[in-house]
């Protein structure tokens, strides 16, 4: 067992657990948001599937208008309407014009469109007063060319994305299935919500914020429940866990006489690492059982959603092969001091925002147990070992909500 590992040494191990190819499925467009595709897709089909226009105008012979202005309108006559999806079906010779509405296709013969702004219609006739260009056609294949691949194996599917899927003529997509993600609570004075609240005894947090961060993540959480810190407890849970690509676990990795978790994982498991020169989440574990990898996260609240964040997260990106990267970082100006601490990274939690520049504030009381830093920061402040930051200085920052 390796410990007291830097941060990169502990995610280079935590990255080389993240071993085999998760299943797939085939899910209709609607339902396939926030997944990850698991095959290239090409465009089905030309967009535009030929050259059309992107205003509202007249489409003509750009010859016949070469002159018109404010003062010389030129004079045409109109021979058809063609709004979208209602192609012209004959061809517009000298002296003609058709109108032609945002979507439409260019009618045959015409090589230029002016927009209805720059016409009066009178009757059968439209008086141009600027000339007909060909700025406002869209080529054919402008946006989408048939059978060129834009979204990749790998991609996370965005709005964005699901729509270009669909412009591309995909009704379903093949994406990866949502890795399976146990998440075990444990402690003697940790109590479901709801329940009455014994002296001394802690509501459950920790399966609630980890849940969302795991669904964030790609993932699917499986809530296992909580167990006291007695090993044959734990023991049991372990063996009915079912099947999961990554288990959590909350508390009893600390050096305490009733930290089970590690106790029970160097026996009936592997321990790959313990111990991680940060804060917070210093103790976090990392094992095998089996062949399950195992994220042993320290209890305290805010820990074990910074330890998931840093370690947990980029697991499962590396587990669905995704294409983005698991967090960034920024560099902001911090407008309050931080504290860093003697020999270890230490990950702050701030308001990021942007006023002139980006700038960060601390969320107030810094302590791991103050689960409002995270419910309310929305970055990491990274201070690199014995390193405080005062007001004003640069200091580098990881957005918490993901920006691509
Ligand atoms: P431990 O890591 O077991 O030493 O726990 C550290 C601190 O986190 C203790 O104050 C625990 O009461 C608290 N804690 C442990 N598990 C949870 C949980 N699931 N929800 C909220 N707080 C917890
Ligand atoms: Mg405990």
């Amino acid at each position: 067992m390796r410990t007291n590992l830097s941060v990169e040494e502990a995610l280079e191990l935590v990255l080389a657990e993240a071993r085999g190819e998760l299943a797939t499925e085939e899910l209709p467009l609607a339902q396939a948001l926030g997944r990850v595709l698991a095959e290239d897709l090409p465009s089905l089909v030309d967009h535009p599937d030929q050259d059309d226009t992107a205003i509202d105008g007249y489409a003509c012979r750009q010859v016949d208008a070469l002159s018109a202005g404010p003062e010389s309108p030129v004079r045409l006559r109109v021979v058809g309407e063609s709004p979208a999806g209602r192609p012209f079906p004959g061809e517009v010779g000298p002296g003609e014009a058709v109108a032609v509405f945002t979507g439409a296709p260019i009618p045959r013969g015409a090589d230029a469109v002016v927009r209805v702004e720059d016409t009066r219609r009178e009757g059968e006739y439209v008086l141009l007063f600027a000339p007909a260009s060909p700025k406002d056609i869209r080529p054919k294949g402008d946006d989408l060319r048939r059978g060129e691949v834009y979204l990749r194996r790998g991609d996370l599917l965005t709005p964005g994305r699901l729509g270009l899927a669909a412009a591309m003529g995909h009704p379903r997509l093949r994406v990866f299935r949502r890795p399976r993600v146990g998440i075990l609570s444990t402690g003697d004075e940790v109590v479901e919500p709801g329940e009455p609240l014994p002296y001394g005894g802690v509501y459950n947090s920790n399966a609630y914020s980890l849940l969302g961060l795991v669904w964030e993540a790609g993932g699917e959480p499986v809530l296992l429940g909580k167990v006291p810190d007695r090993p044959e407890a734990l023991r049991e849970v372990l063996a009915q866990a079912g099947p999961l690509d990554l288990l959590l676990t909350s508390g009893g990795v600390s050096m305490g006489a009733y930290d089970v978790v590690r106790q029970v994982l160097e026996t009936e498991g592997q321990v790959v690492f313990w111990k991680v020169r940060q804060q917070p989440g210093g103790p976090l574990l990392m094992a095998r059982l089996g062949d399950l990898p195992v994220l042993g996260l320290p209890g305290n609240p805010v820990s074990s959603m910074v330890t998931f964040f840093l370690y947990g997260r980029p697991f499962l990106f590396r587990l669905l092969g995704r294409t983005d990267p698991p967090y960034r970082s920024l560099r902001a100006k911090a407008l309050t001091p931080f504290k860093g601490a003697r020999g270890k990274r230490v990950y702050r939690r701030g308001v990021l925002s942007f006023e002139g520049g980006l700038v960060v504030r601390s969320t107030g009381n810094q302590s791991s147990g103050v689960l409002r830093s995270m419910a309310f920061g929305n970055a990491l402040v990274v201070l690199p070992p014995d390193g405080d930051v005062g007001t004003e200085e640069e200091v580098e920052v990881i957005p918490l909500t993901f920006v691509l």
